[in-house]
């Protein structure tokens, strides 16, 4: 019987109240969802993989120092995470131009930049998270100033690490997006790497072919989705087995859980 309290569902995730206080269980879904929620599918077995693949980049963004919100796995599905508040921007770094970046500037996609660039957009899907300068995050005081240094230099460290862990891989980092969040232990307060890193929000591209091997398969149509999250998992070396993959858990039958009835902790994917 599971008698989980659930706190909040998203688009592709629930978190539910952890099992000591000031932890999470995030539970990853196979929903898949784009354009603001226009475009919804389900994407089989992808809960599984980002569950992995998200657990793996954590862990090895631990080992350099960034501090993140994953605590361990608990099954295929679900992982505990510490809570945080979570701030309310999207961190998105480019290193190629692609999406709406690409069309907002009148780029070829595939055009390399010069140095990673970082756009800050504010969580929102009312607002269809508009894209906001620092200076307005700090005047609606979304962030502090010296929070949105931490999270600029995290993001730059995150991406600088994960391209190389990623290349080594035979896969090409073009953009993806973060979010942090500010975790409160006694009476200090960090700014902690939060959500997921998956191929939900990442960018990947095939080193040698150029093939997508992200959630633009799903948002453009190329087919081949669930084919593309296996191989991302498979080359990072954490793809699990069939069977594993079509692991559902008790959770990701429940009804969803009406958001106007729980406290809006996180937000989409
Ligand atoms: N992204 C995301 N969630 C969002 C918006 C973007 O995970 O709500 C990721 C997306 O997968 C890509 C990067 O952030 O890796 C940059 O996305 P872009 O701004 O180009 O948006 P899109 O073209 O997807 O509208």
């Amino acid at each position: 019987m599971n008698r989980r309290v659930p706190i909040y569902e998203g688009k592709a995730k629930q978190l539910f109240e952890g099992p000591e206080p000031g932890t999470l269980i995030q539970h990853f879904k196979d929903d898949a969802t784009a354009f603001n929620n226009v475009k919804k599918g389900v994407i089989n077995g992808k809960g599984v993989i980002n569950n992995r693949i998200s657990e793996y980049l954590m862990l090895r963004l631990g080992e350099i120092g960034i501090p993140t919100h994953f605590i361990r796995t608990l099954n295929m599905r679900e992982q505990l995470v510490k809570a945080v508040e979570i701030i309310p921007l999207e961190v998105i770094v480019r290193n190629v131009a692609a999406g709406s970046f690409a069309s907002r500037f009148g780029v070829d996609e595939g055009a390399q930049l010069p140095y990673p660039i970082i756009e800050f957009c504010l969580k929102s899907d009312k607002l269809n998270d508009p894209i906001v300068a620092p200076e307005i995050i700090v005047a609606f005081q979304w962030a502090q100033p010296s929070e949105l240094e931490d999270i600029t230099s995290m993001a730059l460290r995150i991406n600088d690490f994960l391209s190389g862990l990623l290349l080594g891989a035979g896969i090409r980092l073009i953009d993806f997006k973060i979010e942090f969040g500010r975790h409160y232990e006694g009476n200090t307060v960090q700014v902690i790497l939060a959500d997921e890193i998956s191929p939900d929000c990442c960018r990947l591209w095939d080193t040698k072919t150029g093939e997508k091997m992200d959630k633009d398969r799903f948002r453009r149509d190329l087919g081949k989705v669930e084919e593309a999250y296996r191989e991302v998992a498979r080359r990072l070396g954490v793809l699990p087995s069939d069977k594993e993959v079509a692991a559902k858990s008790p959770a990701a039958s429940k009804k969803p859980v009406k958001l106007s009835a729980v406290k809006k902790k996180k937000t989409r994917k």
